[in-house]
């Protein structure tokens, strides 16, 4: 199904000329894909609870306005990190009350302006909690609660594992005297009501995330046994589901995530918490790829390799550790349709000047030639639109697709949106200190 849709996409991309001598890159997000991803999220946590659910998608997954405005269309808000981010959840029209903070490193006007709009905000540390002491001195409407790291543990990528014994992230759980801290600090603290954990990024086994959270329900347990009441209302799990980057295949499925948190952890859905999640890459990874034209091919030490326009600029964590980051390939010819032929080894490389700018090394793929397209799958969240400058190369544009019917008189049965426009070189110059360019004479 998916990948049907992806097929008319991409021969309609061809067809209508979204890769061209000046964009010779395109990225392309399936909005049928976004939005079923999006169901499956809400459906399967309201199979599990019937507690009210916050949805918000972590924005650094995707920061594009026209994607997050697509989501809040489907029920799902924003968790973002940075003044950026913030922005542009207010660009989509993200209400405050659906838009969580988190960062290790908020400054104290950021954590000002969340107070004043009302958007709720994970303390990361005693010293950020000593800053909302005195912001919330006269009251607020946001609901406040510490980010703590369950010390559970890492995964396979750490860059990635936000729980480990030393992460950066949260109030490490384990350290002494760290739990009886944080107790104190809610009995301290009316006005500090939620909990939040995110054990980790892509990588982490889903047995070792149900682990996190269940540790943070347990502390919510002990914070309000020591309270005498219900302080801590809503529990903050985080994000982190893997995306299966090796097939069409979605594992695991967030009804499997679901369900196993109502096993392992059934406390936490009886309806007595509150719920936020803050999904990323596995709501959009899945529904998005770039495509990228093939300007030469050429043997080197007998290796073929396909020169295309699309490398470290969009697939940078996959050219830097390409071990933990491998793509998938699809290869089609010039006018967009998939190719056939005998599997070659060969490398897809990319424009960038230097010799570990490849989407693929040694893939048996059909034979490359100048002028096909090659499409890097599932890279909707974390790749194109987390754009990468180097060599000056532009950020791709985007677009969203719809396969129609054909009965409303779209060419080839696809239609395109624009979601990003591509940067153009006068851009380029712009943001690289253009206008000043006697500035150091
Ligand atoms: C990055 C991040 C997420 C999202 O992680 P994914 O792996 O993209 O789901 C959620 N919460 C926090 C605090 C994060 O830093």
């Amino acid at each position: 199904m998916t990948a049907d849709r992806r097929n008319h996409a991409v021969r309609a991309a061809v067809e209508q000329g979204l890769l061209t001598e000046e964009q010779p890159v395109a990225a392309l997000l399936d909005i049928a894909g976004i939005r079923a991803s999006a169901a499956a999220l809400r459906g399967a946590f309201a199979d599990v609870t019937d507690a009210p659910v916050l949805h918000a998608f972590a924005v650094k997954a995707a920061p594009l306005v026209p994607v997050l405005a697509l989501l809040n269309d489907e029920g799902i808000g924003a968790e973002v990190a940075s003044p950026g981010e913030l922005a542009l959840a207010q660009a989509a029209g993200i209400p405050a009350d659906r838009t969580v903070l988190d960062s290790p490193a908020k400054t104290l006007a950021e954590l000002s302006e969340a107070l004043t709009l009302g958007i709720a905000v994970n303390a990361d540390n005693p010293q950020e909690l000593a800053r909302l002491d005195e912001l919330t001195a006269g009251g607020t409407s946001s609901p406040l609660g510490i980010r703590v790291n369950p010390q559970i543990g890492g995964g396979s990528i750490g860059a990635l594992s936000t729980a480990t014994a030393t992460s950066k992230f949260g109030v490490a759980l384990r350290d002494e005297g760290a739990r009886k801290t944080v107790v104190r600090a809610y009995l301290d603290r009316p006005w500090l009501t939620r909990l939040h954990t995110h054990s980790g990024s892509q990588g982490i086994p889903l047995a070792r995330m149900v682990e996190g959270v269940r540790e943070v329900y347990e502390l919510a347990q002990e914070i309000n046994a020591a309270a005498g009441s219900q302080q801590v209302t809503t529990i903050d799990i985080g994000g982190g589901l893997p995306v299966n980057f090796d097939s069409e295949e979605t594992a695991p499925t967030y009804a499997e995530y679901a369900a196993l948190l109502k096993e392992q952890v059934p406390g936490l859905l009886d309806g007595r918490y509150g719920l936020v999640t803050e999904f990323g890459r596995s709501l959009l990874a899945k529904n998005g790829f770039f495509l990228a034209r093939v300007e030469y091919t050429k043997t080197s030490g007998s290796r073929p390799i396909a020169v295309t326009h699309a490398g470290v600029q969009v697939a940078t964590r996959t050219v830097y550790d390409p071990e933990s980051w491998p793509l998938r390939i699809a290869a089609y010819d010039g006018q967009g349709r998939p190719k056939a032929g005998e599997p070659v080894v060969q490398d897809v490389a990319g424009p960038a000047c230097f010799a570990g700018d490849l989407l693929a090394q040694g893939r048996a793929l059909p034979l490359l030639e100048q002028g096909d397209v090659v499409a890097a799958l599932d890279t909707g969240a974390y790749y194109f639109s987390n754009h990468y400058g180097y060599n000056s190369l532009p950020r791709v544009g985007v677009h969203g697709y719809a396969v129609t019917d054909g009965t409303d008189g779209t060419d080839g049965g696809v239609r395109f949106s624009l979601v990003r426009a591509p940067q153009t070189t006068a851009e380029i110059v712009a943001e690289s200190g253009g206008g000043l360019a006697r500035s150091l004479l």
